[in-house]
Order: C-alpha cells, then structure tokens, then sequence
C-alpha cells in the first residue's frame, strides 16, 4: 500500500533554534508538501533537565514566524519513555542488549574515531555478570557484522559496516534515560514517517537507525541529509551569533519573506535573491537544485540594513 508521504521536523530545545535549522526544517517541508504531503513537530526533549518547556515554546513561537504549519498532534519525547521501553525490551528479549560501565575517559582511550563517528570496542561485553559492577550501567545494543547501506536524497548512495565503523551503540543512558537513537526510530516508525531530512551532520547515524527500524519492523523512511549552513566566517552556526540569530531577525522583520527568500536563494533552489514565502516557495521545490557544499551565508547586506 502507497503511504501518505509524511515528513517532520524533530528539533531537540537545548537552545534556541539557528537558521541552520529553519533552512533544515525548510527543506523538510518542502520536500513533503510540494508532493501533497504531511509535516509533523516533534520535541526532543529525551533530556528533560537540559530542555526546558520555554525553549520548546520558543522554538514554535519562531516556526510559527516563518509560516511553518504542521500537521498533527506534537510529539513531546519527555512524555514517551514507556513507549521507548517496549521497543527497549525487543532488543534485550533477543539477548542483543548488555551494560555498559566505561566512563567518558574510558570510552575516550578505547574509542577509535572513524569519521564522525567513535568506534566501541565492545569491551563491556565480555564482562561475566560477577565481573560487572554493582552500579546501573549504560545499555548498549550489539550491531550485527553487517553493512547497512542506503541511497541518500541528496548524498547518493552510502553505507556502513556497523561493526567496523560504528560497534555496539548506546540506546539508554545510566541514568535511564533513553538515547536519540533508539527514540528518533520508534518516533518515526510509529507517526508512518516516510522522508527524514535533517542536516548532514546526522548521516553517519542513518545505518544505525536503519538496523533498529528493521529489529522493530518498521518499514525504512527514505533519508534526504542537507549541507550544513555556516556563518559568513566559516564558523558553523549558532544561536546567539550576530544578526542571523532568530531574536535579532523576529524583532527586526515583521515579514519573514526576506529571509526566506535568503535561505533559498544560498541553497540553490532560486536563482533570483527575492522575497518569498514557505508557501510559495512549494512549487520550486526541486532537491536536484540543492547544492550539496555547506552553505556560507551570504545574507547580500539584508542583515546590515
Ligand atoms: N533532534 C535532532 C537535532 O535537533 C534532530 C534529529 C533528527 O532529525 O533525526 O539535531
């Protein structure tokens, strides 16, 4: 059966957002609505002490000024840790979880980097329950000795070895905690997500997210990463930084247009530095226009009027 294409924007609310994220949550809809498709608003907020309610309202209030509508209810992660466990125990009926007790500096001398991504070495595996300590440790989940691979939207085609170049990964914190890995799958896989896009910082985590949406029996979304967008220095961006800092551009725009126009315009999808909103912007919507270079923005004196 055909699936409505469905689309979301998964901000996690440790600070404000950046126009890195608009341009994110930009491509994002378009993607899904110039097919007809649906948007949804999810809160990441797994990590309720570093993600406060203000910032997530902050973050819609910001949406809400670029003419972002999401379809739905929104999904706030602090409110789904039973789901996360019945997914948790799939993993740990098949015997595919154990603890982890390494400490950051631990993890630091036995982790080797490959890519983005640090490597486990599985040490904590071979600890015999006698030889494990008695405080609550970390969950990790064994990878298979396989590649995962899949045709990014943008990238093209990628893959991974996930015991080489990833190992077993993390899916509950010490604290109890679930990690992202393990929520942004059943999150997915239960709103019938079928298009993630989100910035290319994220790509090396798409296989081991890939491997979990098979273990749960999900079907697999299609992955569309984009080029990460960086400020006039080079310097990736942030959000506090200088004028393109949502506070600066909320105060001073009354129309969003501009800098919307802005955003398409650095990304390849109009070739004309106009005014234009989210809406009109659906029917130029075209990934094969986006450029796949991070984008250094170059805001044509807009932000120095
Ligand atoms: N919450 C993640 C972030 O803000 C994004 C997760 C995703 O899109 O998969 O970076």
């Amino acid at each position: 059966m055909e699936r409505q294409v469905t689309g979301r924007f998964a901000p996690t609310p440790s600070g404000r957002l950046h126009l890195g994220n608009i341009f994110t949550a930009m491509i994002g809809y378009l993607s899904v609505k110039s097919r007809g498709g649906k948007y949804l608003l999810r809160i990441e907020d797994l990590d309720a002490a570093r993600c406060p309610k203000s910032l997530a309202y902050a973050i819609m209030r910001d949406l809400d000024y670029f003419g972002f509508e999401f379809d739905g209810e929104i999904i706030w992660q602090s409110e789904r840790a039973d789901v996360y466990k019945n997914y948790f125990d799939i993993l740990d009926r098949e015997g595919l979880i154990y603890p982890c007790f390494c400490s950051r500096a631990q993890l630091h001398a036995s982790t080797a980097p490959h890519g983005d991504t640090p490597v486990y070495d599985g040490k904590c595996r071979l600890l015999s329950p006698a030889e494990r300590p008695k405080r609550k440790g970390a969950a990790r989940v064994i990878v298979p000795d396989e590649t995962v691979s899949f045709t990014d939207g943008l990238y093209g085609y990628c893959e991974q070895d996930l015991k080489k170049e990833c190992g077993d990964f993390i899916v509950r914190r010490a604290d109890g905690v679930f990690a992202y890995q393990l929520a942004v799958v059943v999150d997915d896989g239960e709103s019938g997500v079928t298009e993630v896009v989100r910035g290319r910082d994220l790509l090396p985590s798409s296989p081991r997210q890939l491997f979990l949406f098979d273990k749960f029996g999900f079907q697999r979304p299609d992955f569309t990463h984009v080029p990460l967008m960086m400020d006039a220095n080079g310097e990736r961006m942030s959000k506090r930084e200088g004028k393109s800092n949502l506070e600066y551009i909320t105060a001073n725009f009354p129309d969003p247009r501009p800098v919307i126009g802005m955003l398409a315009f650095n990304c390849g999808l109009t070739d004309k530095f106009e005014p234009l909103s989210l809406k009109e912007l659906i029917p130029l919507y075209d990934v094969k226009k986006l450029k796949k270079e991070d984008i250094i923005l170059d805001d044509r004196g807009l932000f120095s009027k």
